[in-house]
């Protein structure tokens, strides 16, 4: 853009324009991230409350074992979404705690990069709850098109994905990071074997990473999404996770948790509670 004649004023150190506007566009980042995690728990409760209602094959949708796998995946993704969202504005609330400055520094990049990453996708499943009436926005309808189609945009805006996962390399070349993510990890050790497996490479691969090429997969595997369930969510909700998420046991769409889940406690942990709003 350019701007001719224009009178202006200086907000910051002259030619330091782009670290100005980070100091913004750091703050806009965690919006992406609580946004979309928010954006995720409406889609959920959406799909929640319409496939309880809703009758097909002689019972309510939510009754259906594959439906239920659907909902769980969904309901795991959008609570282990939430708690790094929050995880992350803790670090931001906390700017005087050394940890939490370094936690800021990386769990930002990483956060918007994979939470508005997981987000299309969830928010495709969710929509696919609600049938055809979860595409159409016609007639009152249409709350999950519109949660669809909102969701690239916390991705792409504030920095694609490229360049958050680039900015997450910046932020592991200053040092400390691996020793304050092992600590990080450090209250769910002694979990699940995959877990722990997991914890222990991953500050070594913080340490040497270098490569552009595998920053994506990089920052998809900081966001310490187990450790945080760990602290925050029973132990059925941990365990479907790291089976899943880490131990390899699950495919490559939602609905895909090994039987051995715990379906029906993780469900009714995500159905909403009228009498707690
Ligand atoms: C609805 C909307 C509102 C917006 N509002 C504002 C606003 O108010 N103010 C404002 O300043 N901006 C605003 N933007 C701009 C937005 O922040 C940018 O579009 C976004 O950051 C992507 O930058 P770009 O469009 O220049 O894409 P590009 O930088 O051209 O990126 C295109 C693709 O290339 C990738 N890429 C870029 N560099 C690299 C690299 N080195 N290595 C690998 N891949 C790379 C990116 O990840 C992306 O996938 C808005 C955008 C939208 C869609």
């Amino acid at each position: 853009m350019e701007f001719e004649g224009a009178d202006a004023w200086l907000v910051g150190e002259e030619g330091r324009g782009v670290p100005q506007i980070l100091e913004m566009g750091s703050l806009t980042r965690l919006d992406c991230a609580l946004g979309t995690s928010g954006l995720m728990r409406q889609a959920l409760s959406q799909a929640l409350n319409h496939t309880a209602q809703r009758s097909a094959f002689g019972k309510p949708l939510i009754e259906h074992p594959a439906m239920r796998n659907v909902l769980a995946d969904l309901a795991l993704e959008s609570e282990a979404s939430t708690a790094l969202a929050l995880r992350l504005a803790r670090a931001f609330d906390r700017p005087e705690d050394p940890h939490e400055t370094l936690m800021r520094r990386l769990l930002t990049p990483v956060s918007k990069f994979w939470l508005c990453k997981r987000g299309s996708h969830f928010a495709q499943e969710a929509m696919e709850c609600l049938g055809g009436n979860g595409y159409v926005e016609s007639a009152g309808e249409g709350v999950l098109a519109r949660i669809y189609r909102e969701m690239p945009l916390n991705s792409i805006w504030e920095g694609a994905g490229n360049i958050m996962a680039l900015d997450l390399l910046r932020a592991v070349r200053k040092g400390e990071m691996a020793d304050a993510l092992a600590a990080e990890l450090a209250p769910a050790r002694r979990e699940h074997a995959a877990f722990d497996r997991f914890a222990d490479s991953l500050p070594g691969r913080i340490d040497d990473a270098a490569s552009e090429t595998d920053a994506r997969r990089l920052a998809q595997d900081v966001a310490v999404q187990a450790s945080l369930l760990k602290q925050h969510a029973p132990d059925f909700v941990v365990h479907a996770f790291c089976q899943s998420r880490l131990a390899g046991d699950w495919g490559y769409a939602f609905g895909t948790l090994p039987s051995n889940v715990d379906f029906d406690s993780i469900i009714q942990r995500a159905v909403p509670n009228p009498t707690t709003t």
